[in-house]
């Protein structure tokens, strides 16, 4: 076998383990699914646009519903200052680091450029 067809069978190999993994953690909640990838786009203020994607959008079902925030107006507008501040301190280029390693930091796909990851060995 060629180093192609190897490198295709692994690949294939990985793919349905993945699905595989996947369905076995989250197969009996797929039928709650009702929209997966989907692209947002939400003006909230004159030049401050919010583009991007929802991963994925579940119905939920009734032991869930505790968990659900209710959207109202005030909820809307703090987040709408929060974004419109987000904007602000983008335009003046006001993006501090945070002071120390924290959980913000082990989710931050820059953590890499930024700082050094002390949960991993050197
Ligand atoms: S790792 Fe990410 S979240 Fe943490 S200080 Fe750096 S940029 Fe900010």
């Amino acid at each position: 076998m060629g180093y192609r067809e190897e490198l295709t069978r692994q690949l294939r190999n990985s793919a349905r383990a993945a699905i595989r993994r996947y369905l076995r953690e989250n197969g009996a909640g797929l039928l709650n699914t009702l929209y997966s990838e989907q692209p947002i786009r939400v003006h909230v203020t004159p030049g401050v646009t919010v583009d991007g994607r929802i991963d994925l959008i579940k119905r939920l079902d009734d032991s869930a519903a505790s968990q659900r925030e209710v959207i109202n107006e005030r909820l809307l507008l703090d987040i709408r200052d929060k974004i419109l501040d987000a904007g602000d301190a983008l335009r003046e280029n006001r993006l501090p680091r945070k002071s120390q390693w924290c959980d913000t930091c082990a989710r931050c796909d820059l953590v890499g450029l930024c700082r050094d990851n002390p949960t991993v060995a050197p």
